[in-house]
């Protein structure tokens, strides 16, 4: 995997490292919250804060619209977490 960063953010001397990140995602207006696990990213070992590329978070943009919606647009769904695993649901996408 093509590393994104090779520095942390802010003053954190560590060095992100190719891995994976669990991240729970919430939109105002929206009662669904997602929780997307095994997201490819880079991660700093010393604070574990995460980076994701371009193309990862397009695809999490994409896992996001049947619960949160897109632009304005946003479900009427009932209060829900909802849990996807990242490689899972990239291939079911794929395969659409
Ligand atoms: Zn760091």
């Amino acid at each position: 995997m093509e590393a994104v960063r090779r520095r942390c953010s802010g003053k954190c001397p560590g060095a992100p490292e190719p891995g994976y990140t669990t991240q729970t995602f919430e939109r105002r207006g929206s009662l669904v919250k997602v929780t997307i696990r095994g997201i490819p990213a880079d991660v700093c070992p010393l604070c574990h804060e995460a980076f994701v590329s371009s193309k990862t978070g397009r695809q999490i943009d994409l896992l996001l619209e049947p619960f949160h919606g897109k632009h304005e647009r946003i479900p009427a769904l009932p209060p829900a977490q909802v849990t996807i695993d990242f490689a899972e649901a990239t291939a079911v996408l794929k395969a659409a």
